[in-house]
């Protein structure tokens, strides 16, 4: 992985996860009835997502599950891991993490993964 191409997923990921984390601030913080003090979204974000995640809404859900995948990806940028499959530790696709940046499995992997959550 060249330095230029790391550094401009690195960017994507960060302006997703900025953008991602001020709406579920926004959502939560209409929820959350027993918090009155203005917290900064990244200060919050472990909270958010613990909310998020156990939240009764698919959508905070689907999203708290968005925000983990890419900061695991920011993780691995900054582990050189980046661009590695998580199960088969085989090279990802460049056109997949171009579509998705965040993507942390290689297409045949992907397919596995979606056969098994589709029967649990
Ligand atoms: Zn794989």
């Amino acid at each position: 992985m060249n330095r230029d191409y790391l550094q401009q997923q690195s960017t994507r990921l960060e302006q997703e996860y900025e953008a991602l984390s001020v709406e579920l601030y926004s959502a939560l913080n209409a929820i959350r009835a027993d918090s009155t003090e203005k917290e900064q979204p990244e200060k919050a974000i472990n909270e958010l997502l613990t909310l998020a995640t156990h939240s009764a809404e698919p959508e905070l859900r689907s999203k708290a599950r968005r925000l983990e995948a890419i900061d695991a990806a920011l993780c691995a940028i900054r582990l050189d891991l980046y661009g590695i499959c998580t199960d088969c530790e085989e090279p990802i696709d460049k056109a997949t993490l171009a579509q998705d940046p965040a993507q942390p499995r290689c297409h045949q992997c992907q397919s596995h993964s979606k056969y098994h959550h589709q029967r649990s």
